[in-house]
């Protein structure tokens, strides 16, 4: 897994993919790795990384994406879509101020 997924925050692709889980594979070509990459597993990054600067991208670029260092699967959040992501109770993390 990676966290370093945000440094492609700024790519302007436009691939739509969905449903990033993978079962590793091995084949012809020999063992390689499948990503398993998700909208839920970039939600819980962006929530990671503070409202304040999803916001702030947003603000910026009117949107965030994210795309993938390993298979490049590109999510998109509009306004409405990142507002979700810390709107979802059950997602939250427990007690993690983020005080700046
Ligand atoms: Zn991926």
């Amino acid at each position: 897994m990676t966290e370093s997924g945000i440094d492609a925050l700024a790519e302007d692709t436009a691939a739509d993919t969905e449903g990033g889980a993978v079962e590793p594979l091995v084949g012809d070509e020999g063992p390689r790795f499948a990503c398993t990459c998700s909208r839920e597993r970039v939600s819980s990054m962006l929530r990671s990384l503070g409202r304040d600067e999803i916001e702030s991208i947003i603000a910026e670029q009117g949107q965030v994406e994210v795309g993938c260092d390993f298979c490049g699967a590109q999510y998109r959040f509009d306004p409405v879509d990142a507002a979700q992501v810390f709107l979802q109770p059950h997602a939250q993390p427990p007690a993690t101020p983020n005080l700046q």
